[in-house]
């Protein structure tokens, strides 16, 4: 065994080899790390379990990726930058073909982001990834879901629905061929974190979240977070060309609010600064699209035309998990 997981230590070793604040990274008992003076240290951790977090069988590399990126994700819902991981890798043998591809998507996504690995370790068992990851923000700058208030516009990055998209084609719930099928896949199997534009909403957004579990379930956490409710304008989701072509829009609609796995930003904005906002980061680049507003009143409601419905998980989990 010991012979096996030496060689994934070799592969742990060279992603760890790119940032001048790492004082002592693998290959110790533990790692030295260097935070930038006034700074506050943002730490993230997720765990991916095969069949569950990502179908058995994906792409080698994909998985890799993601149990980087989901991490990433979380510290641009904090406005945080990017700058240690370590992972926890389980996983029933060493086969060094499969460490190799995994190692690979990890490495291409930590190389984006300017990101080392600082610590690694493996054990037998099912196949499970977990990844933790530290980066920081100026002092009392970290975005939380806490900081909404009535009246702020509610506002969305990218094109939620496209990862639900991918995955219900992954599993074989839907079924679609050529080019906009493989942009839907792509983006469940390569998400790319918002850290950039997490970074850039300092001082702009009043609470942001990342989007994990949908974006009506995760604007209601934020909005709860707030001590307010949320309303959201289906008629302005931001959906993509490709994830209206292969389900239409009303399906695409249902997947932009329930589907999750899209990990991009939801974030609100108080009037005042919607031009910040707009300087900051300019709509007409497609970056970002206003769909809603925080309200006084709990709870999650879509409005349809003049049509207003309460958001619950029964309504839509059907469309998620097909
Ligand atoms: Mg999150």
């Amino acid at each position: 065994v010991a012979g096996e997981f030496a060689l994934i230590e070799r592969y742990f070793r060279a992603l760890g080899t790119r940032r001048a604040d790492v004082t002592l990274g693998v290959g110790d008992d533990a790692a030295l790390l260097v935070p930038p003076a006034g700074h506050e240290l943002v730490a993230a951790v997720d765990a991916l379990v095969d069949g569950v977090h990502f179908p058995h069988g994906s792409p080698p590399a994909s998985i890799g990726h993601r149990a980087l990126a989901v991490n990433l994700s979380d510290l641009a819902a904090m406005g945080a930058t990017p700058a240690w991981a370590l992972l926890s890798l389980t996983m029933p043998s060493a086969d060094e073909g499969w460490i190799a591809a995994f190692a690979g998507g990890f490495d291409a996504l930590a190389r984006v982001h300017e990101v080392s690995l600082v610590g690694g370790n493996t054990t037998r068992g099912p196949l499970t990834v977990s990844v933790q990851v530290m980066g920081f923000v100026p002092s009392g700058q970290a975005l939380r879901r806490s900081g909404g208030r009535a009246g702020d516009a509610v506002c969305v990055t990218g094109t939620p629905g496209d990862a639900a998209g991918g995955l219900a084609l992954e599993q074989g719930r839907a079924q679609a061929s050529g080019p906009d099928a493989d942009h839907l896949r792509t983006r469940f199997l390569y998400p790319l974190p918002r850290c950039a534009t997490g970074a850039a909403l300092r001082g702009i957004a009043s609470a942001c979240i990342d989007i994990s579990d949908g974006l009506a379930a995760d604007a209601g956490k934020l909005a709860a977070a707030s001590g307010r409710g949320v309303r959201i304008d289906i008629r302005s989701l931001p959906l993509s060309s490709p994830l209206v072509a292969v389900f239409g829009t009303p399906r695409a609609r249902e997947l932009a609010l329930g589907g999750g796995e899209d990990y991009e930003l939801l974030f609100t904005v108080p009037r005042a600064h919607l031009a910040a906002l707009e300087r900051a980061l300019p709509q007409a680049e497609g970056t970002w699209r206003r769909i809603g507003e925080l309200t006084d009143s709990p709870g999650v409601f879509t409005v349809d035309g003049g049509v207003v419905t309460q958001f619950s998980h029964a309504g839509y989990d059907h469309f998620a998990t097909g």
